[in-house]
């Protein structure tokens, strides 16, 4: 089965390969700071899902050569770039701060768009003003956690905002020329096949331009790995995942972009499933059955 594959549309949108240079800002999220929340998401670890980005007291230019400097002997030279805010919720803080930020990585000679990770809670009409602005001049991804269209799974995993709030962000962000990019999980507890496809369902119809698929992973030093342990969660088998996956692409409209087919956790933290620990094995897997 073929789908709309983020590498196509980059090779297609920029006329070249994309890689992505991961930032961290120093900013945190309203579900660890007692805002929504002291703890966190269950899933999520010490990092913000941000482990593979570099450090945040390091100004922008520098993290975004710093990464460049890393990727730059493995990729071809031709190769444009994303500077990827990962870490947390990046527009967690003042307008000013963000724009700051965005315009730093904006300028950056080697930097084509700018992708910026959070929370659909977190986009309060100064954020969104920026936001504007920055894609009137660069393209711009928005990243937004979804993970799922179920309130009550989302009362699980502690995600401390309502399906609705989600729907009505994606609407916000594409009116001012935002790209919008919807993150789901696949295998949270409770859920079954129908609930995790209901999810697809609810971020096409909300209109969102892309997707990212992921499995449940249970990170150590997270409230998941306690439910895990105790025997209250299972974790997909790479069949059962990739079956989810397939139904989840063919009902996706031709124009919407499949940024992740699946990702890989912090190998150092990742307890489950560790099927997604063997890259080769996984990407194997994919070309065989998607290719
Ligand atoms: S919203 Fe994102 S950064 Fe915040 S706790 Fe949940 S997964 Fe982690």
């Amino acid at each position: 089965m073929r789908f709309n594959d983020a590498n196509s549309y980059f090779k297609k949108t920029f006329g070249h390969k994309m890689y992505k240079a991961a930032i961290s800002l120093p900013v945190t999220c309203p579900n660890r700071d007692g805002t929504c929340g002291v703890g966190g998401c269950a899933f999520c670890s010490e990092g913000g899902s941000g482990e593979f980005a570099t450090a945040s007291s390091i100004p922008v230019k520098d993290q975004i050569d710093q990464a460049i400097g890393k990727l730059s002997s493995k990729v071809p030279a031709d190769t444009g770039y994303i500077a990827y805010f990962q870490s947390f919720s990046n527009t967690y803080c003042e307008p000013s701060v963000l724009k700051a930020a965005l315009d730093e990585a904006a300028c950056h000679s080697k930097v084509e768009a700018l992708s910026v990770a959070t929370r659909p809670d977190c986009l309060p009409d100064g954020i969104i003003n920026v936001l504007r602005d920055t894609a009137c001049r660069i393209p711009l991804f928005v990243e937004l956690g979804l993970q799922t269209s179920s309130d009550e799974t989302a009362e699980w995993f502690g995600r401390g905002y309502k399906t609705e709030v989600y729907i009505d962000a994606v609407r916000k962000l594409r009116a001012v020329g935002v790209n919008v990019i919807t993150h789901i999980i696949f295998g949270l507890k409770g859920e079954d096949k129908e609930q995790m496809i209901d999810s697809v369902r609810t971020a096409v119809a909300a209109g969102s331009d892309g997707v990212k698929f992921t499995c449940l992973y249970i990170l150590r030093g997270t409230r998941a790995e306690e439910e895990w342990r105790s025997g209250n969660i299972d974790v997909l088998e790479m069949n059962e995942y990739f079956d989810i996956v397939e139904e989840a692409i063919a009902l996706l409209p031709p124009d919407v972009v499949v940024h992740r087919i699946t990702g890989a956790g912090p190998k150092k933290l990742l307890l489950a499933p560790m099927w997604t620990a063997d890259k080769r094995k996984v990407i194997n897997y994919i070309n065989g059955r998607f290719g």
